[in-house]
């Protein structure tokens, strides 16, 4: 079940004002929901700054989790990250703790609203992976010289963003998903989300699927947006493509979204705290209109949400009522008075706006299984150590070579931020004080025994830092080779 009803008939849903504009944003998307009569109950629930000021350090208090786990849904403002108190932003935690793996942003050409774009008839979806990739934030200083972050993608999380992704075009009636990745670079992550999709594509023939390198995407945007229709994508690119979609369309004031999980949805505007503006009555409700929407839809309420866009669209249309992000100052209302303005146009449609075929989304299931893809074979067939540098390679090398000795081992290569330098390549590059040291095996599977051995013999000598494992899996490398490595 997506969502409660109670017994008297009323969807519950958790409500989460905010912080800065959002309860007046938040308040004139209440006020839309009631006038159409949409069958809601709320439960007004508390996060971000007033919660950090407590000292919960989540910012979100027990009672806000309990009430989401208990309702599943969440219509929310926009929550401050506050800076030097709190750990960690409340928005990222509520996704994070609640699954919420599917960042959907859609991008449509608004009446009114002035963008260059005017007329393309914008109309896509950005649909990111929510949870992984650098997002994990799994951060390291391995040496007093470099830091690094892990890129995090798996099998389970790209499937489902993935298929979400198609499921979502079949609910909306779109007739083409794009797999946007960086796969010509970093073929093992990135490389892996491109592979999925091939796969998950061939299981939806009637959605036609195509994939496109993250830059040449972020171009095709600005040059010719109107050829997208759903783009998946993993995490950090997808953070910037839909902020780029967005900006084709009129910018923050405009932007709704919904976060899916398996369990709960969340839905809240991109756009944050505006706190300049807080309590002045005058900033923009629309993205969070359009966020409520979204919402409204996603509990099989459609002909509110119906109406409610209608009125929206025919309000910006008729252009008596607009605030004053869009036709600035002197012309503006508040925003009360265009809400008061949509309120007004409730039951009217556009001679112009088609609404999308909406139908419910199937969200993909939770698999319990911790491993869905399980290789018939595997074995380390090597050893990458991250040694700190206080030699140059072409002096390392030959110690290393000399402490390997007897083991069945033998030092492959030495690489600098992925680029190979020992044995010399001839290249001249600018080291840092960090080298990535692999060494293969000579013949036999490399046991922890091996492993164990060279850790001692290196460290007498070394700072390391870091030791991964190189495993071949069903014959296949599970690991890149080095940039001028042959
Ligand atoms: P912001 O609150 O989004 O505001 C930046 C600017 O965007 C505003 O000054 C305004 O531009 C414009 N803007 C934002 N919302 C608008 C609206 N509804 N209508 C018209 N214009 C709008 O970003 P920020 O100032 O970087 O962040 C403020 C706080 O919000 C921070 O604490 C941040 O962590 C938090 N935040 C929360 C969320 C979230 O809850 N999901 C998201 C982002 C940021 P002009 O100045 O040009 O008028």
């Amino acid at each position: 079940m997506k969502y409660v009803v109670t017994p008297n008939g009323k969807k519950l849903v958790t409500l989460i004002p905010g912080d800065g504009v959002g309860p007046e944003i938040v308040e004139s998307a209440c006020r839309l929901i009631e006038a159409v009569g949409a069958p809601i109950e709320w439960e007004v629930r508390r996060a971000g700054a007033s919660v950090f000021r407590e000292g919960i350090a989540s910012g979100v208090p027990d009672d806000t989790i309990e009430s989401i786990k208990r309702t599943r849904v969440v219509l929310k403002g926009p929550l401050e990250t506050p800076v030097g108190y709190g750990e960690k932003s409340a928005n990222v935690t509520l996704r994070k703790l609640f699954e919420a793996f599917a960042n959907v942003r859609p991008v449509r050409e608004l009446p009114s609203v002035p963008t260059p774009y005017r007329g393309r008839n914008i109309d896509l979806v950005v649909v990111r992976e929510n949870i992984e990739d650098l997002y994990a934030a799994i951060e390291y200083r391995e040496t007093p010289g470099v830091t690094i972050a892990h890129k995090l993608i798996s099998y389970k999380g790209s499937e489902k963003i993935i298929r979400f992704a198609f499921e979502l075009a079949r609910a909306e009636g779109r007739k083409k998903v794009t797999c946007a990745t960086k796969s010509n670079i970093l073929k093992l992550t990135e490389g892996w989300f491109q592979h999925i999709f091939e796969e998950v594509a061939s299981e939806y023939p009637d959605i036609e699927a195509n994939h496109l390198i993250i830059d040449n995407c972020a171009h095709q945007l600005v040059k010719a947006p109107e050829q997208f229709e759903v783009i998946v994508t993993t995490n950090l690119n997808g953070d910037i493509v839909s902020d780029l979609a967005s900006g084709l369309v009129g910018g923050l004031g405009f932007a709704a979204s919904g976060n899916y999980g398996h369990e709960v949805a969340i839905f809240e505007p991109v756009h944050g705290t505006a706190p300049k503006y807080a309590g002045k009555n005058v900033i923009n409700p629309t993205a969070m209109i359009l966020t409520s929407v979204m919402m409204l839809r996603y509990i099989d309420e459609f002909e509110a949400a119906e109406t409610i866009e209608q009125a929206l669209i025919v309000t910006l249309e008729e252009g008596k009522a607009l605030t004053r992000d869009v036709v600035g100052d002197e012309r503006a209302v508040s925003t009360t008075a265009f809400t008061d303005a949509i309120i007004a146009n409730l039951g009217r449609r556009s001679a112009t706006w088609q609404s999308r075929p909406y139908q419910p989304i199937r969200i993909p299931a939770q698999r319990p299984e911790l491993d869905p893809i399980r290789p018939s074979r595997r074995r380390v067939v090597g050893i990458d150590l991250i040694i700190e540098g206080t030699e140059p390679p072409h002096v390392l090398g030959p110690n290393l070579e000399h402490l390997v000795g007897d083991l069945p081992l033998r030092l492959h290569l030495i690489s600098s931020r992925g680029l190979q330098v020992y044995p010399d390549v001839g290249t001249t590059i600018d080291y840092v004080d960090h080298w990535r040291c692999r060494f293969l095996s000579r013949d036999e599977e490399i046991s922890t025994a091996t492993v164990t051995a060279l850790l001692e013999r290196v460290s007498a000598r070394y700072r390391w830092s870091r030791v991964q494992l190189l495993h071949e899996l069903d014959g296949e490398p599970g690991f890149t080779r080095a940039q001028g490595e042959d």
